[in-house]
């Protein structure tokens, strides 16, 4: 399959012009955040488990997303656990409850794509959380991290500029405090109560939107291949609810043909398919892009962490005094 190559052709067949105000929009955003060396291409650390906390339902589609990390490590043994920290209330168009079941349902189809196959909810209000206490959010996310004791974390940067999306801002930040205060027997200790023990996740990978603020600033690319892409494109089809508007491909085609152009192929496909392969092609655009910046064929990038990132002499001491038992 085509990427990001996709031309609108005029009648005469003649190359015109790249599709789409989201791929000028991402072209920009590349420019603003200074993506122009090449960041350090990462390698999977070890491990069994990774947990992605997202807000929403469809958080890790997109260029901004996980897809192919989070399949490039299913498919080295890891497992994978997902957890939709609000309800998804406001994203669909037949009511708070439909759009919360539609949305969790087509979730947990989506992530299965990526080799997904646990999804929590926590079923905080769609964009109302402001006013949902943060201490609270946070105790239930090192809750979750000593019961499933994660060895790689994946959520939305708290660090990275400006995020106009309510949820992302509130999630990022309780995530950011979570994962490294779990590991403390003082906090909370009514876990250990239960049998939980402390759990210091020993890597995060934050992301960002690109299209909010003045976007984000990665310092790792890590490949993932076609069969991933492929995946991940897949992915984000399965969020129906939302993403499944043949309407748009109706409108894009329309104001194509009231210009004389047409993309070949699209030609033959019904709106619906339309949508879904333009969709397909923008997840081929966005890894083709980050690969290509990056001196790989399909890439993503992250800001990338390890546990003991923060005490870089000690690091160093590690790496070269450790010797075997
Ligand atoms: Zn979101």
């Amino acid at each position: 399959m085509r990427g990001y190559e996709l031309t609108i052709y005029d009648k005469a067949a003649r190359p015109v012009w790249g599709i789409g105000l989201r791929l000028a929009a991402f072209c920009a955003f590349t420019c603003l955040a200074g993506i122009a060396q090449r960041l350090p291409v990462g390698t999977i650390p070890p491990g069994n488990r990774l947990m992605i906390i997202e807000a929403h339902h469809d958080d890790h589609t997109w260029q901004w997303g996980f897809g192919g990390l989070a399949a490039r490590m299913t498919d080295q043994g890891y497992e994978g656990i997902l957890v939709r920290v609000s309800n998804d209330e406001k994203d669909g168009d037949d009511g708070y409850p439909h759009n919360d079941m539609v949305n969790l349902r087509e979730c947990k189809a989506a992530v299965a794509h990526i080799g997904i196959d646990s999804v929590i909810s926590l079923n905080w209000r769609n964009d109302y959380m402001d006013s949902t206490p943060l201490q609270e959010l946070r105790a239930q996310l090192i809750l979750l991290i000593r019961k499933y004791r994660p060895d790689v974390l994946m959520a939305y940067d708290p660090w990275g500029h400006y995020d106009r999306n309510p949820d992302h801002r509130k999630v990022s930040r309780a995530v950011a405090e979570a994962y490294w205060m779990a590991g403390y027997a003082n906090v909370h200790p009514e876990h250990l109560r239960l049998g939980l023990k402390p759990h210091r996740v020993p890597h995060i990978y934050f992301t960002q939107r690109g299209d909010y603020g003045k976007g984000h600033e990665p310092n790792v690319a890590v490949a993932h291949d076609a069969s991933h892409v492929r995946r991940k494109a897949n992915a984000m089809v399965a969020h129906r609810n939302i993403y499944h508007q043949p309407q748009t491909a109706r409108s894009i085609r329309d104001e194509l043909r009231k210009q004389g152009l047409h993309v070949p192929e699209l030609d033959g496909l019904s709106d619906g398919e339309a949508i879904d392969q333009i969709e397909k092609w923008y997840m081929y655009w966005s890894s083709e892009r980050y690969g290509r910046e990056n001196g790989l064929d399909y890439a993503e990038v992250f800001y990338q962490r390890a546990e003991w990132d923060h005490r870089p002499g000690l690091t160093e001491y590690v790496k070269n005094n450790a010797v075997s038992q």
